[in-house]
């Protein structure tokens, strides 16, 4: 696990490199690998035509919307303030789908700039029939079941908030009719796995619910195609995946006589391996003959939270200084909070637990680079908790120089809004 191949795209060089220029912990993120997941996914199967959206909240950069728009991907916003940020990356309007638990204060002015809304509620669509009657929109629903990795990423069934219960279409059709809405786009989005069978389950679900819509035009099965992170882990293929929701939708177009053009919006799938988090190591300790070895990094659940949140595994790597060997040995790796679910090696699935990783032998400053966190971890993490400051973002270029792309948060940055009223001034 340690050994310096699984360095995920970058070489012990590099990180030393980037160690040097920016300091850790900073996030490099690859432009090709970028690229070429984004080609996979415009490759999705699908007989009537396809958009990719990239889930922008999977990791919001700039830099990394523009890379995965220039290939062609539109993108999927979950909030109002992910659809600013993408127009202020540059994204057209038109190519933005807003699919929110929360609809944005300044829905009106969304509207009018064309972005696509997907209403996600009846309270939802009401709002939207109240300020744009006649107008055309998508409806997200929840099909009835759901998928994904834990309880905390499934996202479709009984137990999610997510999206109108699909037995609830006949209070989507009396919306509908009052204010002359048009239904174009049918989503579903149920969560992360992998299993072809739950997405042809979804995709027949969801079809069934479009055969009672007549306008709808286009269905949007949403993302979670899962990828592997660590050595040995695999890895949605899309054609697999893809090839039953085709033919879903080639029998659709044979029994209801509608041609529907396909949406998928991946986040993880496009981003997850071509993300990796360079930090050092801070200190070393143990807790005696019984206990464990513990490698503390100067990073932590203010980059990544996945593994405090879901138990989710990272490959991690120490990175010895150049021409130096180490042996290895078996070490728990934590975070730098002051918290102690700040593990940053649960055991797989159960953030309580710990399970401990063969690394090299490290010592104070050695580069640690984890990988596979591209997805979900810079744009969630515990942002300044403790007051550290949010980590510098670069990108590994298609040509191989590195660009930054977010510096370091300074101090003044993160009490910038603070004020301290009169009385406790003096
Ligand atoms: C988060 C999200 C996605 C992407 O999910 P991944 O598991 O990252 O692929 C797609 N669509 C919607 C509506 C989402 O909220």
């Amino acid at each position: 696990m340690s050994t310096l191949r699984h360095l995920a795209f970058l070489k012990a060089e590099q990180v030393r490199e980037i160690q040097g220029e920016f300091g850790t912990p900073t996030f490099v993120y690859d432009q090709l690998l970028l690229e070429r997941q984004a080609q996979l996914a415009l490759g999705f199967p699908n007989p009537f035509g396809l958009t990719a959206r990239y889930a922008m909240k999977a990791c919001p950069s700039a830099a990394v919307l523009r890379i995965l728009h220039r290939q062609g991907l539109h993108i999927d916003a979950s909030s109002g303030f992910e659809v600013h940020r993408a127009l202020r990356a540059g994204i057209p309007p038109e190519h933005l789908l807003l699919t929110a638990q929360e609809l944005p204060g300044d829905l009106e002015r969304l509207l009018d700039l064309r972005v696509g809304v997907n209403a996600c509620s009846l309270h939802q669509l009401e709002q939207l029939g109240r300020l744009h009657p006649g107008r055309r929109v998508g409806i997200r629903m929840n099909p009835g079941l759901g998928s994904g990795h834990s309880n905390r990423t499934n996202v479709g069934g009984p137990s999610a908030s997510f999206g109108i219960w699909h037995t609830h279409l006949d209070q989507v059709l009396r919306v509908q009719a009052e204010y002359d809405l048009h239904i174009e786009l049918l989503h579903s989005h149920i969560g992360s796995g992998s299993d072809p069978e739950v997405w042809q389950r979804c995709a027949h679900l969801s079809l069934e619910i479009a055969a009672q819509l007549p306008e709808v035009t286009t269905v949007n099965l949403g993302g979670g195609f899962k990828v592997g992170r660590m050595p040995g882990e695999s890895a949605t293929d899309l054609h697999r995946a893809g090839a039953p929701i085709a033919a879903e939708l080639e029998r659709f177009e044979r029994d209801c006589g509608r041609a529907l053009k396909l949406e998928i919006e991946p986040g993880t799938f496009l981003v997850a391996n071509a993300g990796a988090l360079v930090c050092s190591v801070a200190d070393i300790v143990d807790t005696g003959e019984e206990g464990y070895r513990f490698i503390k990094v100067d990073a932590g659940m203010t980059e990544m939270l996945r593994p405090s949140m879901y138990g989710a595994q990272h490959p991690i790597v120490v990175v010895p200084p150049a021409g130096i060997s180490r042996s290895q040995g078996d070490f728990l790796v934590v975070g730098h909070c002051c918290e102690s679910g700040d593990v940053l090696t649960p055991e797989p699935g159960n953030p309580e637990g710990l399970l401990v990783r063969t690394l090299y032998e490290p010592r104070v400053g050695d580069v640690v680079v984890i990988g596979g966190t591209g997805a979900y971890c810079a744009g969630m993490a515990a942002k300044n908790y403790n007051s550290f400051p949010e980590a510098t973002e670069v990108l590994l270029a298609a040509d191989g120089s590195h660009h930054l792309i977010r510096r370091r948060q300074t101090l003044d940055q993160i009490v910038a809004n603070e004020s301290i009223p009169a009385f406790l001034t003096d």
